[in-house]
């Protein structure tokens, strides 16, 4: 008998989290790792974000705050929701949390009973089945593969839904494929929930304003209204504002799901940090121009990468419409063998041979439930993807 708990041995740890974990212990031990593994801006913070915090710390807004968020962020948060998806809500509608993942796992935590069904597209960010898992319900894989652009269709859509489906994770531009959802693929979406008002809408829009060629991104609130009362409208500060360390995500829905979330963040972690609360308020109520400059240097690199592999025999990696990851194929290098002698029959057998013999640092396609693939976070800088490209088309070519 174990001393861990049951649920345990229904989840496994984040592969996203210990990619990262490994490419910086192989560069501590001086190897020159790469590592295009974790999804998160190579950018600083802006300076005026910073100087808020500052501001915040020398003003002693260095204490307990209210568990989901002070008032001036909340605020904030309505702003934003108001200013770029047409959508009203009242601070009480706002949940702030240690990042979105909290968000996501409070708001699962919180509604999610035993044999409760969760739809969640696949490839999917790879914390999502194992969060729900956690959280006690059964997380229903609902493939969207290459050849439909990484979308789901609202056929396959209709099909998936049972009487036990309590949510559909929604997540456009997708992490780990960069697909965008449009407002046509995402009202043919919303037409199908209208049809089924047990099925609430956990929508992900953490890469938002990461979209490139004049894609629009929309919210399915948003485009359907009548789906408002049954959607948690999710997003954060980390990808938009260079701000992942600062752990802030939020999220705005029916009163009775925040005032539930807000009881289970009361019984685990309290308050986000308070410093980072108010670097947030100085992110949304401040200037945006940076994020068009940011997104021309990604919007560059993406092109890199996505010219870089698809030259490469035995790659096929479409061009995503936002966030900033591709997610290529490597159907055409299954069952070859690296100079080393690892046989590559799987994306992870792939992604440590590609570490292991050649320094780069991706994560494998199985963890997003969609194989054989890989994905690269191409937020790092010109060089960085331009060597990376280099040694994953070398290490490719050395296959036999
Ligand atoms: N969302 C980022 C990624 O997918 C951060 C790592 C994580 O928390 O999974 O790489």
């Amino acid at each position: 008998m174990t001393f861990l708990s049951a649920t345990l041995a229904r989840v496994k740890p984040s592969p996203t989290v210990a990619v990262t974990g490994k490419a910086a212990d192989l560069r501590a031990a001086g190897r020159p790792i790469i590592s295009l593994g974790a999804g998160e801006p190579d950018f600083d913070t802006p300076e005026h974000i910073q100087n808020a915090a500052i501001a915040a710390m020398k003003a002693g807004h260095t204490r307990y705050t209210p568990v989901d968020g002070i008032p001036q962020l909340k605020q904030a948060i309505c702003d934003k929701f108001d200013r770029d998806n047409g959508l009203t809500y009242r601070p009480e509608q706002v949940s702030v949390s240690s990042g979105g993942k909290q968000v996501l796992y409070n708001a699962l935590m919180a509604t999610l009973n035993p044999g409760d069904e969760v739809i969640i597209p696949a490839p999917y960010w790879v914390s999502y089945p194992d969060m729900v898992r956690l959280a006690g319900g059964e997380p229903v894989i609902l493939p969207a593969p290459a050849e439909d652009g990484f979308r789901i269709t609202a056929e396959a859509l209709e099909a998936a839904i049972t009487p036990r489906t309590k949510w559909l994770i929604f997540n456009s531009p997708s992490n780990p494929t960069g697909a965008g959802y449009d407002r046509d693929h995402l009202k043919a979406l919303t037409d199908v929930l209208m049809r089924h008002p047990q099925v609430w809408v956990m929508s992900d829009d953490m890469y938002e304003h990461l979209v490139y060629d004049g894609f629009e991104f929309a919210t399915p609130a948003q485009v359907e209204p009548g789906l408002y009362d049954r959607t948690l409208t999710v997003n954060g500060v980390s990808k938009a504002y260079c701000m992942t360390g600062w752990r802030i995500g939020y999220a705005a829905g029916p009163v009775e799901l925040i005032t539930a979330m807000r009881k289970i963040q009361s019984q685990s972690t309290s308050n986000p940090c308070s410093i980072s609360q108010w670097a947030a308020v100085a992110a949304l109520n401040g200037p945006h121009d940076f994020i068009a400059d940011n997104n021309i240097a990604f919007a560059r690199r993406r092109d890199l990468v996505v010219a870089r592999l698809n030259a490469i025999a035995g790659i096929s990696c479409p061009v995503p419409q936002g966030a900033f990851y591709v997610y290529p194929s490597i159907a055409g290098l299954i069952g070859k063998t690296s100079p080393a002698g690892r046989r590559i029959d799987t994306d992870e057998d792939f992604a440590i041979a590609l570490l292991e013999e050649s320094d780069v640092a991706v994560v494998f396609g199985a963890a997003f439930g969609l194989a054989p693939h890989f994905r690269i976070s191409y937020a790092a800088s010109d060089e960085d993807l331009t060597a990376a490209c280099d040694r994953i088309e070398a290490f490719c070519n050395s296959l036999t």
